[in-house]
């Protein structure tokens, strides 16, 4: 299982998600907490955020481990916004390791993160093709059918991932998705965590695990969706 992290709220940098907090993503790339498949994200690792002048959000992936990367934390310092996504990669067995296979995806304003495995004969079905031969690349591709297709994004990650699940039982479905304004994710075979501080319009973060070890992180049920806006946060069962 990979590991990633949204935020949406005040603007803050993508350091926020990586290299700030105690357990941060880059500490997660070699020693996450709660990972139940793998021991290491060293098979690369992307970010993305939005930028004031355009819909679209900026995009960086790599294929290396996040911790030998040197501009990142140059990089990550300066990417502010006030919706965020990063993610560091394990390869599942089989799947290639090239930046097509590394998450965020995107398509228009929407980024998507999987923390997982499910068999790709589950997902090919649901999209026309995929970047890379990876079953997240797969899973991505589906979401953005929907997106296309005019679904939300909550309701997309919702269709996608019942849907895989049910062609694949033993599939981990653990999206992770935002469009600049919203996040919606899904607990389907791996933690997932949420932390409000104060009101919702100040800020929600969404993780695979804690990035810190403050209290008032709470456990995601398994099989639900979260959708985070500046309204609240709603959590539904699957
Ligand atoms: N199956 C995906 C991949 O190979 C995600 C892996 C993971 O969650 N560790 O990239």
């Amino acid at each position: 299982m990979c590991r990633h992290a949204s935020w949406l709220g005040a603007p803050r940098t993508l350091a926020s998600l990586i290299h700030e907090p105690i357990h941060g993503l880059l500490r997660q790339s070699h020693s996450p907490r709660l990972q139940r498949h793998g021991t290491i994200n060293a098979d690369g690792f992307g970010m993305g955020w939005y930028d004031a002048a355009h819909a679209e959000p900026v995009r960086y992936r790599r294929t290396i481990p996040a911790w030998t990367d040197a501009n990142l934390a140059g990089l990550a310092r300066t990417a502010r916004s006030g919706c965020l996504l990063a993610a560091v990669r394990s390869a599942s067995a089989g799947m290639p390791i090239e930046e097509t296979a590394t998450a965020p995806f995107t398509d228009g304003t929407w980024l998507l993160s999987h923390n997982g495995r499910v068999a790709r004969e589950a997902v090919r079905e649901l999209a026309d093709d995929a970047e890379s031969s990876c079953d997240s690349a797969w899973l991505a591709a589906a979401v953005f059918a929907r997106r296309r297709a005019g679904d939300p994004l909550g309701e997309a990650l919702a269709e996608v991932v019942t849907r895989a699940g049910l062609k694949d039982p033993r599939a981990r479905l653990n999206l992770l998705a935002c469009d600049g304004m919203s996040i919606a994710a899904t607990a389907w075979g791996d933690t997932l965590f949420l932390r409000l501080d104060g009101h919702p319009r100040d800020g929600v973060l969404v993780a695979s695990e804690p990035l810190d070890d403050r209290p008032g992180w709470l456990a995601v049920p398994d099989h639900t969706l979260v959708l985070a806006s500046p309204d609240g946060v709603r959590v539904q069962p699957l």
